[in-house]
């Protein structure tokens, strides 16, 4: 396995909306290993193929320990009153926001195996799920802020983006005796 570099807001493979995936090849599969590894080593619950520069329709997510691959998923039904909670993305580093969401989504996806699968996700896991279809779609959280938050967000990210040359952001590897501490915003 390895770590992949990270795209940041700013490469445009962020705002591209992927492409199904039509076969489960090796490939894929060590593409969605390694998709895990970034994902645990930059301490985030969630990650999406555009994040790691990839044009597939797949998304890693673990909160909590409920982990899941979903490759092509859809949203089938969306349950609850909207609730609002701070969000922030590993694409866009140090920016976070209250977004609303539906309070819980079923999707219909299809596992690493090839088995379609439905998913029922409420709070936390309902809005990771949410939010990295959002990115399949070429969707950001940031893209739900009101405009005068998203031009506070912006002016922030300004200065932040100075740090991630070539709107690349190099994750790194976990060291031994260190324990990675996932946030529960960054996804
Ligand atoms: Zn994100």
């Amino acid at each position: 396995m390895s770590i992949l570099d990270i795209r940041v807001l700013g490469d445009p493979v962020l705002r591209k909306p992927t492409k199904p995936v039509t076969k489960i090849t090796d490939e894929l599969r060590k593409l969605i290993a390694d998709m895990f590894e970034t994902m645990y080593a930059a301490e985030g619950i969630g990650l999406a193929a555009p994040q790691v520069g990839r044009t597939e329709r797949l998304a890693v997510v673990d909160v909590e320990g409920a982990r899941h691959v979903l490759i092509n998923p859809a949203i089938v039904s969306t349950e609850g009153e909207k609730e609002k909670a701070e969000e922030g993305c590993l694409s866009i580093p140090d920016i976070y926001g209250d977004v609303e969401r539906p309070a819980t989504v079923t999707i219909l996806a299809t596992d690493e195996n090839g088995k379609e699968y439905e998913a029922t996700g409420s709070e936390l896991l309902g809005r990771c799920i949410q939010h990295e279809i959002d990115h399949l779609d070429g969707k950001l959280f940031i893209d739900y802020l009101s405009p005068l938050k998203r031009k506070a967000a912006m002016s922030k990210w300004e200065k932040a983006k100075a740090d991630y040359p070539g709107s690349i952001r190099k994750v790194r590897a976990e060291v031994k005796g260190e324990h990675h501490h996932p946030n529960e915003t960054e996804m």
